[in-house]
């Protein structure tokens, strides 16, 4: 059915805001995007996208320009902090080749020019402060103004105050993880690869991207203390080095380009109980934040983003509409959010012997099934929202 008419505000214009913005606009829906920052700028660093969030870009009608701006991934190699390479995933056996490597700001732009083709208005410095759901949901903004539409689409990310419109406040606890996030020169021309090392109560992942000039550097490290979950955290490379510092060679290479660092704290965020009411709809990190993990997150809002236009253009009234999208989307949401959980324990075991175990486990299933290995990922990259 077309969605002719129908006026559309989104509250966000991250990678759920824009996708589900150009999805809707498309169905024939007057959309505006309501965006806080002053620019849509060059924030955040490298993101994954695998088959299954590929499927929605390539319905969208942006595989050409998503191909364009990323690195196709070949494998994944797991890796003892010290050893070296314990087994390799390779990607290359997956049903589907489209598993790419991206700058998260090169996935934005793809999807804001995607969205503006499509007539949808993207208004920036929109501070929302409040959604009220109702017959007419309507926006409240910081600067007063009162905003009302057809539908309101939370894609407001993890601090989202449509959730809390819909949910109320659910307290996120502290998972005892920290993460670093740097950006350095590709010196050494890796190939299209995500490096995995792992260690006692720590990992690092590295992964090239940026026509391969750069690599994306990941380093979680288990540590009691608390530390803010925001993106935009600076820390001094220093301490990095320090707590990476009995890590090998390869490690330590890398480390030692590091000039900018940023720091933030993993939480763990129950799933949304709520995902709609009164017109008002939730998607992406505001409905269901994930851990880093599985690299899941951008391509669950890209899922949702495609579930969510595609409900709205079902039969009955737009509770109902609304209602088959949670149910369409948050058993998969919640089954990938606790997959991530349940990873981070497994690339950072500290005890030598249980590491042994596991890591020859790893690397006799490599060798000998590598296809089995390969297979449990199906669930997630062979999942296509578009063809539900
Ligand atoms: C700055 C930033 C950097 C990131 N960097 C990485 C990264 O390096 N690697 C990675 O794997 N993931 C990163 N992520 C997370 C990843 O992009 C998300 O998991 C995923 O894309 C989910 O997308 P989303 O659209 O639900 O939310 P997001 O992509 O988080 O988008 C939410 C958008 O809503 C806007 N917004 C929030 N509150 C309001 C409000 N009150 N009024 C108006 N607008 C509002 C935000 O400014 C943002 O543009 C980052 C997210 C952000 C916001």
């Amino acid at each position: 059915m077309s969605l002719e008419g129908l006026k559309c505000l989104v509250i966000g214009a991250g990678i759920g805001g824009l996708a589900v913005a150009r999805a809707l606009a498309l169905r024939g829906a007057e959309v505006t995007v309501l965006e806080q920052a002053d620019a849509i700028r060059e924030v955040g660093a490298g993101l994954q996208i695998s088959p299954n969030g590929f499927a929605v870009l390539r319905a969208l009608g942006l595989s050409d320009a998503l191909r364009a701006v990323g690195v196709q991934a070949q494998a994944v190699s797991l890796r003892d902090y010290h050893k070296g390479e314990v087994t390799r995933l390779d990607l290359t056996r997956l049903d589907s080749r489209d598993y790419y490597f991206l700058h998260r700001a090169d996935l934005i732009e793809v999807l804001a020019e995607g969205a503006r083709a499509a007539g949808v208005r993207i208004r920036l410095l929109q501070k929302v402060a409040r959604v009220e759901p109702g017959a007419r949901p309507a926006v409240y903004l910081s600067n007063g103004a009162v905003l009302e539409a057809d539908v309101v689409v939370g894609a407001d990310g993890l601090h989202s105050k449509t959730r809390h419109a819909l949910n109320g406040t659910v307290a996120p606890f502290f998972t005892r993880q920290v993460a670093w996030r740097a950006v350095i020169p590709n010196a050494e021309g890796r190939g299209p690869e995500a490096r995995i090392h792992m260690g006692p109560m720590r990992h690092l992942v590295s992964y090239p991207m940026r026509g391969s000039k750069v690599l994306n550097v990941v380093a979680v490290q288990e540590r009691a203390a608390w530390t803010a979950e925001s993106w935009s955290q600076k820390d001094d490379p220093l301490s990095l080095r320090a707590a990476f510092g009995d890590f090998g060679p390869e490690a330590q290479d890398m480390l030692a380009r590091v000039e900018e660092v940023y720091l933030w704290g993993l939480f763990r965020h129950p799933v949304a109980a709520k995902w709609h009411g009164g017109g008002v709809a939730l998607l992406g990190d505001a409905a269901h934040p994930t851990l880093p993990f599985m690299a899941q997150g951008a391509c669950m809002a890209l899922e949702d983003a495609w579930a969510l236009a595609d409900s709205l253009a079902g039969a009955g009234d737009t509770e109902a509409r609304l209602t088959r999208y949670q149910a369409r989307r948050a058993e998969r949401a919640k089954r990938v959010v606790d997959a991530a959980s349940g990873n981070a324990w497994k690339y950072h075991l500290s005890l030598p012997p249980l590491r042994w175990a596991a890591h020859g486990l790893l690397r006799v299933g490599g060798r000998f099934a590598p296809d089995r290995m390969m297979r449990q990922f199906n669930w997630i990259y062979g999942h296509d929202e578009t063809a539900v």
